[in-house]
């Protein structure tokens, strides 16, 4: 097995074996750009050290003969006296892991060669600062030695000259600081600091094997579902300076603006600097405009290359390059990272400039990033004081007061208060503030901590992670990196997308996309903005899709929102919230009555209510399905609460005044509760055990229908009947239905054909699809119960008490309640789904759990072929968008 690649020998293709970075410099070798020659060490010889603790045997062989073949291609040698060869030792995943891992500069520099480099360079500062940059990233990453022991001594020698910047410290300081750096590694390590190059490169590369599996590099991966068994290329490369003087420096550069898509190249430059001190921040770094100025021939040269890159990976680049001395070097590329906005502009550019078709740019771009183009925003156009970015858990901007505990979020909220939760972690306790809260921020944790998954699942603004903010709990108070102090009350914004945290209330617009989704502002021309391709695109998903997409409403309100969003009918209409409100009163009388007349004059009383709720929905769906489900919750949730009841009864014997009817009903009651509700007296056992109440609202739909057709319009209900687990319950309601609607259509002289079906959400159900189909016309998975009942545990508790635990050991990625565990519940749902078919070859066919509007989920439910999906009306242009992504 071969372990070392030169970059002449692989391909960006070949990012398993040479992580991205390897495969991409192999690439550019290719394609014939200034690359600095150099060798990949490969993942698998990674794999081999993590495993067995030490490197394949046949490496240090291999490696000697590539840098053999270095020393020859460059013309010098690794540690000569006279003109040394210096080595980058970089580390280099499949997957970019920013910052997470080692990287070792300047391998090759000793006692003896830096006097040679000095003499080559023409630059004595440039060698000893060369010099001690090694000592202290060797010290750091090789040898484990804390960089502040490093950092100290700079900082005591820049005060004994009296200077401020490291640039003013001239050679001898720089020679003085190798000696006290040495000694540094001398007393830190207990060993001399390696004068053997061949040494140092082996260690190197050991070290960055090793780095893999520092801590913060471990979190990393489990926040981005990085799997830990890949391990990370090495890549040896030839070092090129921009510390050379005025005519080298170095710099980074995006094809296209990442942060707006805007078209033109963009990037940053420091002249007379090395790799680091870019992304370090320690200088102010120029524009690449300011490049042309200072270096014309190289900045053609690079525009060049750029478009190179751009025609050849036909995306978006990000690279990093070096001058030295006039000439350029590219010592990085790949394909970057964007926001939102940004993957939406450049997919639509892509496809104008002929480089994409619009297939590929429906794979450029992805539901949650709609999603977050459709949440209101910060005012782009607002002054803001940003002092701090974490991780981005929940989108949306939430700005409000910060609150430091549960209970004065609660009271602030009560108060009518906008409140930001900070804290530095939460945990159950906590809950009762964060659904009081515009805003959870906490200092620590990741996008799987309990604060994250409790705020996604209610849809929160959430940011965690920001470990620059010092959160003191005992003060009520946080500071900033910049030494603000924020106390309890004050006032600050959170966007849940960037992770960005604000001082003060910035200003939050609504969504522009959510506008033109609407078809608002049509008129208005949107050529290259992110309104106007995120049109573009829906349109070519909407043309390439299969699925159709309906919503989950059950207010006249949603509905109408819905079809403007392109919902293609409703996919589920609740009516629980039809009987609660003033109106549970009612329902209570229905379920205690005691003779025939009394539940008569309920159901009458109900009725027309019933008939106005329906009739509104049909009419805002005019000529669209629209499924009506039947009555679900236990029937707990319709009757007074058990408790209060016991104290009337206790209070009214206590006070010699005993509260009959408090008595009779306690006893009602406590005969109708139950242990386990949601498993329990509820969907079709409640209406079968009372069932007038299904015949009401199935009287109340067909109604509502007769009545619209007599109006000349288009109503389409149709009768869906939850929780059913074997056919003989769907065939009693059935039957009851059947024979309602033609009473109705007989007395109002109309034709009514409602077609009846029921949800698939227990485990049963789905096991026995071929019966269920007998009775019948459709299936609608409730694919949030059928979640809870296949794994068995409570969709209303578990996000809050053991999932967070889940998350962290990997037992899952993401919650089943989130997106379908296709191996397990979509496995039923792929059985039913097919036996149903085969029963009933007309059956229709759709989703209407949480899963609906999920893009992962969408993509699964596509695969195997249902008809529809059903999601709340926010998430429908996400669904139709994933709907064709999953078709493209
Ligand atoms: C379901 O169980 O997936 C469903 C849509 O019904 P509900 O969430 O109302 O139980
Ligand atoms: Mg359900």
């Amino acid at each position: 097995q071969q372990y070392v690649f030169d970059f002449s020998q692989g391909s960006k293709d070949e990012k398993d074996l040479l992580g991205g970075k390897g495969a991409n410099l192999a690439e550019m070798t290719k394609l014939g750009l200034p690359v600095p020659p150099g060798f990949t060490i490969t993942t698998a010889a990674c794999r081999h050290y993590l495993e067995t603790g030490t490197e394949p045997e046949s490496l240090a062989a291999e490696v000697g003969a590539h840098l053999a073949a270095l020393q020859e291609n460059i013309g010098k040698r690794l540690g000569d006296p006279e003109d040394p060869l210096l080595v980058s030792v970089r580390s280099g995943a499949k997957f970019s892991m920013p910052g997470m891992m080692e990287t070792v500069l300047n391998v090759g520099l000793t006692d003896i060669s830096v006097i040679g480099l000095a003499a080559r360079s023409g630059d004595e500062r440039f060698a000893w600062d060369s010099y001690r940059r090694l000592i202290q990233m060797f010290g750091r990453t090789v040898l484990g030695i804390d960089g502040e022991s490093f950092d100290e001594r700079l900082e005591a020698r820049k005060k004994i000259r009296d200077v401020d910047a490291d640039v003013d410290l001239d050679a001898s300081d720089l020679k003085v600081l190798v000696e006290e750096y040495k000694d540094i590694v001398l007393v830190e390590s207990g060993r001399e600091f390696p004068q053997d190059p061949r040494q140092q490169l082996d260690l190197a590369i050991r070290a960055v094997f090793d780095s893999w599996n520092t801590e913060r590099a471990r979190i990393y991966r489990r926040q981005e579902r990085i799997p830990d068994d890949l391990g990370t290329a090495v890549n040896v490369c030839a070092m090129v300076f921009g510390n050379l003087g005025p005519d080298s420096g170095t710099g980074v550069a995006f094809t296209r603006d990442p942060a707006t898509g805007a078209q033109g190249v963009y990037g940053d430059y420091l002249p007379n600097a090395q790799g680091e001190d870019v992304v370090a921040g320690i200088r102010n770094t120029l524009s690449l405009a300011d490049l042309e100025r200072l270096d014309a021939a190289s900045y053609r040269q690079l525009l060049g290359i750029m478009e190179t890159l751009e025609r050849h990976y036909l995306d978006l680049c990000d690279i990093e390059f070096t001058i030295e001395r006039g000439k350029l070097w590219m010592l990085q590329t790949r394909v970057g990272k964007r926001t939102a906005a940004a993957a939406f502009r450049i997919a639509a550019q892509l496809v104008d400039e002929g480089l994409i078709d619009e297939d590929e740019a429906l794979s450029r771009v992805s539901g949650a990033q709609l999603a977050q183009l459709m949440f209101p925003q910060f005012d782009a156009s607002a002054p803001r004081e940003l002092v701090a970015t974490g991780m981005g858990a929940s989108p949306g901007a939430a700005v409000g007061k910060v609150a430091f505990d549960s209970a004065t979020a609660v009271a602030w909220a009560d108060a009518g208060e906008d409140v930001i939760l900070v804290r530095r972690e939460t945990n159950p306790d906590d809950l009762r503030g964060m659904v009081a809260s515009r805003g959870v921020l906490t200092s620590r944790g990741g996008k799987t901590s309990h604060a994250a998954v409790v705020a996604r699942g209610m849809g929160r603004t959430c940011v965690v992670g920001v470990d620059a903010l010092r959160v003191d709990h005992g003060q009520r108070s946080f500071s900033t990196p910049d030494g603000t102090r924020v106390v309890e009350g004050h006032v600050i914004s959170i966007d849940g997308s960037t992770g960005e945290v604000f001082l003060g209330a910035v200003p939050v617009v609504p969504s522009a996309v959510v506008d033109a989704l609407h078809g608002n502002g049509e008129s208005e021309a949107h050529d290259d903005d992110v309104v106007g391709a995120v049109l573009r695109l829906m349109n070519h998903a909407d043309q390439r899709r299969r699925l159709g997409v309906r919503a989950n409403a059950d207010t006249p309100e949603d509905a109408r929102r819905a079809r403007q969003l392109g919902a293609a009918g409703i996919g589920l209409c609740r009516t629980e919230h039809m009987f609660l409100g003033p109106r549970r009163k009612i329902v209570e009388r229905l379920i205690l009555a005691r003779t025939a007349e009394q539940r008569h004059a309920a159901l009458e009383e109900l009725r027309p209510l019933q008939r106005t709720d329906f009739s509104e929905i049909l009419e805002a769906m005019d000529g669209l399905p629209v499924t009506i489900r039947l009555l679900d919750p236990p029937l707990h949730e319709f009757l007074p609460d058990l408790t209060d009841l016991a104290v009337r009864v206790a209070v009214g014997e206590a006070t010699g005044k005993p509260d009959a009817e408090a008595a009779e009903l306690l006893a009602e009651v406590q005969r109708l509760d139950e242990t386990n509700p949601m498993l329990g007296m509820r969907g079709v056992r409640l209406g079968l055990v009372i069932p007038e109440l299904f015949a009401l609202q199935v009287r109340a739909i067909a109604e509502a229908a007769a009545e619209l057709r007599g109006q000349g319009r288009d109503p389409r209900p149709e009768i869906m009947v939850p929780l059913v687990a074997a056919v003989q319950e769907l065939e009693a309601v059935r039957e009851m239905a059947e024979r309602t609607v033609a009473d109705v259509a007989r007395a109002e002289g109309v034709e009514l054909s409602i077609p009846i079906g029921t949800m698939i959400e227990l485990p049963r159900a789905a096991m026995t699809a071929h019966q269920i189909a007998e009775a019948a016309e459709f299936f609608s998975f409730g694919t949030n119960d059928l979640t809870q009942t296949t794994w068995g545990f409570s969709r209303d508790d578990v996000e809050a008490t053991f999932f967070p635990a889940y998350l962290e050991k990997g037992i899952f990625g993401v919650s089943p309640f989130e997106s379908i565990d296709a191996e397990g519940v979509g496995r039923l749902v792929s059985i039913a789904a097919w036996e149903g078919k085969e029963q009933r070859p007309d059956l229709k066919i759709g989703v209407c759990g949480e899963h609906g509007g999920d893009p992962e989920s969408i993509h699964f439910f596509e695969s195997i072929l249902l008809d529809y999906v059903s999601c709340s009306p926010f998430r429908v242009p996400v669904a139709r968008l994933e709907a064709g992504r999953a078709r493209a």
